[in-house]
């Protein structure tokens, strides 16, 4: 189950795994597991599924600019960002918002360090759209969700069906939408 925004755990600072032992690894293993259940979903963080740990799941290599499905949910253990850069402005929505997307501006390269779920420590340069959807999903682990980045209420849509079935952008009139 994946927790809608409204729950207090979204909001929580998460603690620190520092060691990866089994509770660790399987907290990590349920994120994989969870993201793989939603193909729609390109990360997730631990509190999404209500647990209050520094663990998220990236799944790289997608983004607009792709022409391939991106890859297998990566846990990432600990993450810091040791670097960042590149602000510009990208899309961005959410498993914790369903169906609500919006106008938001993150780095596009990022340096990160933290633990695979092996344990083993990395050091490691998203850049471009991987560096977005790394930065939401740190970005939960604080307790932020994208919504809190939208600066202009017209950067906000939902996506729906028009009438032939397609796909169209439906701009929010109120933030009492959200
Ligand atoms: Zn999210």
């Amino acid at each position: 189950m994946i927790y809608p925004e409204g729950e207090k755990i979204l909001r929580k600072k998460c603690t620190p795994v520092k060691r990866v032992r089994q509770e660790a690894r399987q907290l990590a293993q349920d994120l994989v597991d969870t993201l793989n259940a939603h193909p729609e979903g390109i990360g997730l963080a631990a509190p999404q599924i209500g647990a209050q740990q520094r663990i998220v799941v990236v799944r790289l290599g997608g983004g607009s600019d792709s022409e391939q499905e991106p890859g297998p949910p990566l846990p990432l253990i600990d993450p810091k960002i040791v670097e960042a850069g590149d602000e510009k402005p990208d899309f961005d929505g959410c498993l914790s918002l369903p169906g609500l997307y919006g106008k938001t501006v993150r780095p596009h390269h990022l340096r990160i360090t933290g633990l695979y779920s092996n344990g083993r420590a990395f050091d490691r340069v998203f850049d471009g759209f991987d560096a977005v959807v790394v930065h939401h999903e740190l970005d939960h682990l604080d307790g932020v969700l994208f919504i809190d980045r939208i600066s202009r209420l017209e950067d906000l849509y939902r996506v729906q069906e028009d009438e032939h079935g397609e796909p169209v952008r439906v701009p929010l009139t109120s933030l009492t939408q959200v």
